[in-house]
């Protein structure tokens, strides 16, 4: 109901004082009325009492005189002779004398004579039975409209002859005297009975004070009442200028009061809405200065949430700070990375996000430890924070350093970052040779993924390529959200025969005939078409379904190597082994078991980068496969690194140079003579030479000129599927000889080796 406190704190005090202060107004009222009325009642029944005195006096005045004018002797004569005039003179004298308002001489038989009349009156039953009741009747009697008090006294003659009667009158006069009597402004009137000797008093009301007063009738006529009034407002008439000023006294108080409640407590919680600001600031992070000199309890507080909000915006800052630190190297983490992109300016085509590794990571993490390589990764980062086109340096992961660059000129500008921190690093006293890559984004260019996320990617590109700055591919990279959809696609198509094997003839160009075959892996896709193995076997290889992969082609290849034998075509079959399989010993020993006798007609293609990645465990299982019997052939020899030290240290028994040299193969082109110098460092290492991506006839020529063992490539034969390569061979394989070659189509002239 209340928003603030000091209107709650007013309207409490102001509330309570001011209906105490109306409650005791309110009893004053009362108190004062009902003294006011007893006041009035007492007065009116003291006037009431003055009154009955007066009716007594009166009465007994009237009966006096009466009771002179009865016994005068002339009068008396009069009376009994019926001398009507001297009666009516003598009445009329004494009427006059006495101011008595009216006087009557009443016969035993009921005729009557009045003061200064003659006249014979007939005198009223009631009264006759009044005198006759009582000779000195008295009390009220009406005449007419009009209430007198009267008396009676009995004439004598010796025997009663008559009455007299007097009476005076009860009018406003009459009143009026009495009224002036009391000190009070009353008004008094006389209520006569009715008929049936009721007095019908008017009923009491809230703004009138009563008080009456019992008259006896005259005789047995009917009684009446004296009737004072005073009205309520006038009693209170007096009281009122004191109640006024108690009114204006309890209005002026009340607004004093509330006026003063509302300071108070204006001056009370003014430094508790200052805290309760404070704390709202404090809540939405705002920093706070609160300041209230106040020795007392709210001070006290004040100072001690201070103090409180201090230690939290303390304990903030080191969150905060903590929460944007990579706490094994101390240097910014990812999220301060991504807060600074946030930050920097996009659109810039000179501002990147660049993702630092440090490549063969895993080995030296091996060969230093843990703790040493997390020295070396903040040393390296303190080394390109040194650079100046360096905005900020963070860990993006445990082995990789993001960087924010302005690199006006361009990838140029992040290689020369790179040629200015690679050179050793001392770690726990011991130089560290470290060789980087580096995968760009241009921040605000792409969006499928997060700057941070695209330079990892970039640097996983640019690894995959032997590049050391690779700015992010997103057509390479594809849609990854299809990748999940596109493996378990796979794994339905090795059942479904969406995928399968196809097989390219590998033509024997000593021996003028095909001798074996390479397995590759072929998949039509319901919906996308045909999906190149260079796709769905790298997918297949981040995804963890490279290894039942390559057991289904294993099989499948084991299979249809044994349709070919049985068919008259005992082949070579040559095998693609992803380098991820080359140290997964369960698999190679699985593949060993299932090839069994089968082994020495089987030839495993694995690439040279394989092997460099982790050489000890590859080498190690090279030799166990070879042991079993199986041929080793390095694949795409001339494509990535080459390193002469591994090269002599793989048994292998065949090397394929790569496609890309033989597809651009000019016969005085540096690729002929690096195809050429390969060729006779493969045959002094006592290895046979593949050359593989053969698609002319000058090419074969050429590499048979050149002293190629072996030749691949679509002038031979495109890799078919089983049947068809069946065909092929039931066809016959062309012999070729060279001086034909150029004159003939490839496959005229055709002999299968067997
Ligand atoms: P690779 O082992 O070097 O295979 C040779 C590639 O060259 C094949 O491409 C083949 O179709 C292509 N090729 C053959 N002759 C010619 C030619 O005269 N001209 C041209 N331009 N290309 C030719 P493909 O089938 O697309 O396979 C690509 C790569 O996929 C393979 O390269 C291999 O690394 C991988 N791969 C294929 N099958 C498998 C498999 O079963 N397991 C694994 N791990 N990798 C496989
Ligand atoms: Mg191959
Ligand atoms: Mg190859």
């Amino acid at each position: 109901m209340f928003r603030h406190l000091k209107t709650k704190l007013t309207f409490a005090y102001g509330g309570l004082l001011g209906l105490i202060l109306l409650a005791v107004a309110g009893l004053v009222l009362a108190s004062v009325a009902r003294s006011a009325e007893a006041n009035v009642r007492a007065e009116l029944q003291a006037t009431a009492s003055v009154y009955e005195r007066l009716w007594q006096i009166n009465e007994s005045q009237l009966a006096d005189n009466a009771e002179i004018m009865a016994r005068d002797f002339g009068f008396r004569e009069a009376v009994a002779t019926e001398d009507a005039d001297t009666i009516a003179s003598a009445l009329e004298n004494l009427r006059n004398r006495l101011s008595l308002a009216r006087a009557f001489l009443v016969f035993e038989d009921g005729r009557a004579l009045e003061a200064g009349s003659s006249r014979i009156l007939d005198t009223s039953p009631a009264v006759m039975s009044a005198v006759l009741a009582d000779d000195h009747a008295s009390g009220l009697i009406a005449i007419g409209d009009v209430q007198f008090q009267a008396v009676s006294s009995p004439v004598m003659a010796p025997a009663r002859v008559g009455w007299v009667i007097f009476a005076s009158r009860l009018d406003a006069a009459e009143l009026g005297e009495l009224e002036s009597l009391s000190p009070i402004a009353l008004s008094a009137s006389i209520i006569a009975a009715d008929a049936d000797g009721i007095t019908k008093l008017p009923a009491p009301t809230k703004s009138m004070i009563q008080a009456s007063a019992p008259l006896d009738g005259f005789g047995e006529l009917p009684a009446g009442h004296l009737l004072l009034n005073f009205p309520v407002a006038a009693a209170m008439a007096p009281f009122r200028p004191m109640l006024v000023a108690i009114a204006f006294l309890a209005a002026g108080g009340l607004c004093a009061l509330v006026l003063c409640s509302w300071f108070i407590s204006r001056t009370l919680t003014q430094p508790i809405t200052r805290l309760d600001e404070a704390t709202r600031q404090l809540a939405s992070g705002v920093p706070v200065d609160l300041s209230i000199n106040s020795p007392d309890e709210i001070g006290r507080l004040a100072q001690s949430f201070s103090v409180m909000a201090r230690e939290i915006e303390l304990r903030e800052q080191s969150m905060v700070k903590m929460s944007l630190t990579d706490t094994e190297t101390l240097l910014p983490n990812r999220r301060a990375l991504q807060n600074a992109i946030a930050e920097a300016t996009t659109g810039e085509d000179d501002v990147y996000t660049v993702a630092i590794g440090i490549d063969r990571f895993p080995q030296i993490m091996t060969a230093i430890g843990q703790s040493a390589t997390n020295e070396l990764m903040a040393k390296l980062g303190a080394r390109l924070e040194q650079h100046t086109d360096v905005r900020m340096t963070a860990m993006a992961t445990t082995d990789v350093i993001g960087i924010l660059v302005s690199a006006t000129d361009g990838l140029d500008g992040v290689d020369q970052i790179l040629s200015y921190v690679s050179h050793p690093i001392a770690v726990s006293g011991e130089m560290i040779d470290i060789e980087l890559s580096a995968g760009c984004c241009i921040i605000g260019l792409h969006s499928a993924l997060s700057p941070v996320d695209e330079a990892m990617v970039a640097l996983q590109q640019g690894r995959a390529l032997r590049q050391r700055v690779h700015l992010f591919d997103e057509q390479a990279y594809g849609d990854p959200s299809s990748t999940l959809s596109l493996m378990s696609d796979m794994v339905s198509g090795l059942s479904d025969g969406s995928v399968y094997l196809a097989y390219q003839p590998k033509f024997d160009l000593r021996r003028g005939a095909v001798q074996s075959v390479e397995a590759l892996l072929r998949w039509d896709h319901p919906i996308r078409g045909k999906v190149s193995p260079d796709t769905f076997v790298g997918f297949a290889e981040e995804t963890g379904h490279i290894r039942p992969l390559s057991q289904w082609v294993m099989s499948q290849a084991k299979a249809d190597r044994e349709i070919m034998a049985a068919a008259g075509f005992d082949l070579k079959m040559s095998v693609n082994i992803s380098g991820r399989l080359l140290t997964d010993s369960a698999f190679l020993d699985w593949a060993i078991a299932e090839l069994g006798d089968a082994c020495e007609r089987f030839c495993f293609e694995v690439t040279e980068t394989a092997v460099i990645d982790d050489p000890k465990a590859a080498l190690a299982n090279i030799e166990r496969v070879r042991s079993a019997g199986i041929e080793i052939s390095i694949d795409d020899y001339g494509s990535g690194l080459s390193s002469l030290s591994y090269l002599k240290q793989i048994p292998a028994q065949e090397l394929k140079i790569d496609k890309s040299f033989v597809l651009s193969l000019q016969s005085n082109s540096s690729d002929a003579l690096l195809i050429k110098s390969t060729i006779d460092l493969a045959h002094s290492l006592g290895m046979s030479v593949t050359v593989e991506g053969v698609e002319t006839a000058d090419a074969l020529q050429l590499l048979q000129g050149m002293g190629a063992d072996v030749a691949q490539g679509y002038y031979i034969a495109r890799p078919l599927p089983l049947a068809n390569v069946l065909a092929f061979f039931q066809a016959g394989v062309p012999s070729i000889r060279l001086s034909a070659v150029q004159d003939r189509p490839s496959l005229a002239n055709r002999k299968l080796a067997r």
